[in-house]
């Protein structure tokens, strides 16, 4: 298949090389000296987001933010001007559900499909193609993406219209933070107590308060060690998605809201480009 992909930074990056080692003709665009190794593998370097759209059938994005996909799909040289009919644009980004549904009736209006397409999983499963994919969009569109899906990701899973993989996001990065936020102050509370955080660690490991943050994160915690991994700057803005979100459907969500301070007290603190791990620091 001919496949546009534009976003290549950290997660970008890994999953382009898999679709090129799967045969596919890449067109990327804004090849950086770290992505240069993509067109030395056969992949096509385009001048704008517009060219990729005229070259490719599928358009696949994978930006940090929603005004950065909806920049690269409606502002200048942008996608949506180098749309043509039956064409299928996927945001693989974590963006806004409610922004998702409207970018997707925009681009539909032009005769072609969308899928929201979040991830799981971060650099480690980008690199070893073990992601998890929640995907919002029509069933039949969703087949059509499945095979690239695959080549990406190991559990997929169509979890219903367009916007409820990025609901399905926001609701994966509610969990992981409080959990973080649960972690943190078990370990803080440990060791002020007296106890040894790691040997606390390990006991909790083999109960109910098991969990794969306690066990990489708080290893993370114990040792200090806060390179990322997932920053804490991209943890806040999908926090402050679920919670823009809330507030539109006047839906409380108290714990996600104190965790948010917790990050903006974090940010103020100058970690944000630390591990999310690193939160116990605003203990
Ligand atoms: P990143 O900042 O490393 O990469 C983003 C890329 O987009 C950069 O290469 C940047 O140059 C490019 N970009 C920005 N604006 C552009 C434009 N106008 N035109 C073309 N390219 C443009 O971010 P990332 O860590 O790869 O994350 C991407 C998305 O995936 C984010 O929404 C993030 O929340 C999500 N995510 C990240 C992780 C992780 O562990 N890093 C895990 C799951 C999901």
């Amino acid at each position: 298949m001919k496949i546009g992909f534009i976003g290549l930074g950290v997660m970008g990056r890994p999953m382009a090389q898999h679709l090129i080692e799967a045969g596919h003709e890449l067109y990327l665009y804004r090849v950086k000296p770290v992505s240069a190794h993509l067109v030395e593998r056969g992949a096509t370097a385009c001048e704008s987001a517009m060219h990729v759209a005229q070259l490719a059938d599928i358009v696949i994005l994978m930006l940090p933010d929603t005004p950065d996909v909806e920049t690269v799909l409606f502002g200048e040289n942008g996608v949506a001007p180098g749309l043509g009919s039956g064409k299928l644009v996927i945001d693989m980004s974590s963006i806004s559900p409610l922004a998702t549904r409207d970018f997707a009736a925009r681009t539909e209006a032009l005769g072609c499909d969308y899928l929201d397409a979040p991830v799981s999983g971060g650099e480690v499963g980008a690199r070893s193609a073990s992601l998890t994919i929640m995907v919002g969009g029509k069933p039949d569109v969703f087949e059509r993406a499945k095979p690239l899906f695959e080549k990406m990701g190991q559990n997929i899973t169509l979890i219903g219209g367009v916007g409820d993989g990025q609901i399905a996001k926001a609701a994966n990065q509610i969990v992981v933070a409080l959990n973080i936020q649960a972690v943190s102050e078990a370990l803080r509370f440990s060791s002020k107590a007296g106890a040894d955080p790691a040997v606390v660690r390990k006991a909790l490991m083999g109960g109910f308060a098991a969990s794969r943050v306690l066990e990489v994160h708080g290893e993370r915690m114990i040792n200090e060690t806060f390179e990322p991994g997932f920053r804490i700057r991209l943890h806040h803005k999908d926090l402050s998605l679920a919670l823009e979100s809330a507030r539109l459907l006047e839906l409380m969500l108290p714990n996600t809201a104190l965790v948010h301070q917790l990050m903006n007290g974090a940010l103020a603190k100058g970690l944000g480009d630390k591990d999310h791990s690193a939160l116990i620091k605003a203990l």
